[in-house]
């Protein structure tokens, strides 16, 4: 990790699972980086207080922003846009502005519209778990995991690069492209795994043959893996849906394509294109375990594989 300090003074607003990692990640990593945090509620504001979220955790937004050289909006997708004009006023002009959301091409039109002038680097750790709020941030969170910085045509060059340094800093792999590629990658691999997810939880939980103790029971085949995912921040995940709508869809549409072609399969009894169609994801997992993006163990290896125990998710 880098010692150098690309931002003196990070303000960061929303102290949840997210500005609260990054708070105490700051806060270890980068021990020059002042730190003050804000939270439209006053309930997290305490317990940011208490746990150190930042240095200091303040009663008013004014005061976290005050002398502050980068503001990371880390707010749930659909509030970036009012948390972005709150701003307004209160910074300085030369005041980096970025953001954690999950979406990108809808949080960046939302922040230059609030801020016009602002400089503005957008960016996403896909770095998270199912929980919420400000006791679930934990420093090592963003550890070994990618950050996204989405740079719009508008993006001053070396405001971005100061991002990409704080990232760094904090023990993240950078990576950059464009906004709308952003958000068409992570409709495929976590926008819509996440909608079958609470489907095929909702499902379960409808089913009148199969009582809800059976399908705790008998989790481990499976069901037990999407219960997890469909577990995660009900206002975090209906604000991605909302916002990254045309790219969910398009992605949707070829999956349930996909999916009556397994169904077809299956009723017509073809084994050998359900075999090739599962020798071929077989591969997928076998790629996302060389590049170091999950564990090879039973279980995951989630039990034990970070500073909380928490089990990483790519958010
Ligand atoms: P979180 O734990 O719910 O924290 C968000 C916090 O922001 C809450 O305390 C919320 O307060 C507060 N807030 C809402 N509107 C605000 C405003 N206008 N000004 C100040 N504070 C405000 O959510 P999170 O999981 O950290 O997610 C935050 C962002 O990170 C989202 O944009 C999400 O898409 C992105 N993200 C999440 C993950 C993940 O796995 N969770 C991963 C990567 C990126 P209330 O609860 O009272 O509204």
């Amino acid at each position: 990790m880098l010692s150098e300090t690309p931002f003196s003074h990070v303000a960061i607003i929303g102290l949840g699972l997210i500005g609260g990692s990054m708070g105490l990640a700051l806060r270890e990593y980068l021990p020059e980086t002042r730190v003050s945090g804000w939270d439209a509620d006053a309930h997290v504001r305490a317990v940011a207080a208490r746990r150190g979220l930042a240095h200091d955790v303040t009663d008013t937004l004014e005061e976290a922003v005050a002398g502050a050289d980068l503001v990371v909006l880390c707010v749930p997708v659909r509030a970036i846009e009012a948390a972005a004009s709150a701003l307004a006023g209160k910074i300085a002009p030369d005041c980096v502005v970025s953001d954690v959301g999950s979406c990108k091409v809808s949080v960046a039109e939302a922040i230059a519209r609030a801020l016009p002038g602002q400089p503005v680097v957008p960016a996403h750790p896909v770095a998270g778990t199912e929980h919420s709020g400000p006791e679930a941030g934990f420093p090592s969170l963003f550890k070994n995991r990618w950050c996204i910085v989405t740079p719009t045509k508008d993006t001053d060059d070396a405001a971005a690069q100061r991002v990409i340094a704080l990232w760094r800093a904090i023990g993240a792999t950078v990576e950059t492209m464009a906004p709308d590629h952003h958000d068409r990658v992570l409709a495929v691999t976590s926008h819509v795994p996440h909608l079958i997810a609470y489907t095929i939880v909702g499902t379960a939980s409808d089913l009148e043959e199969v009582t809800r103790s059976e399908v705790i029971k008998y989790s481990a085949g499976g069901f037990r893996d999407f219960t997890r995912i469909a577990a995660s921040d009900p206002t975090m995940w209906r604000d991605v849906f909302l916002s990254n709508k045309d790219a969910v869809l398009e992605i949707l549409q070829r999956f349930s394509e996909d999916l009556t072609a397994l169904q077809r399969a299956i009723r017509w009894g073809k084994g050998d294109e359900l075999f090739e169609h599962f020798a071929k994801t077989r591969e997928i997992r076998r790629s996302i375990i060389e590049e170091g993006q999950d564990d090879a163990r039973a279980d995951f290896g989630r039990s034990h594989d970070n500073d909380r125990g928490e089990e990483p998710g790519g958010q």
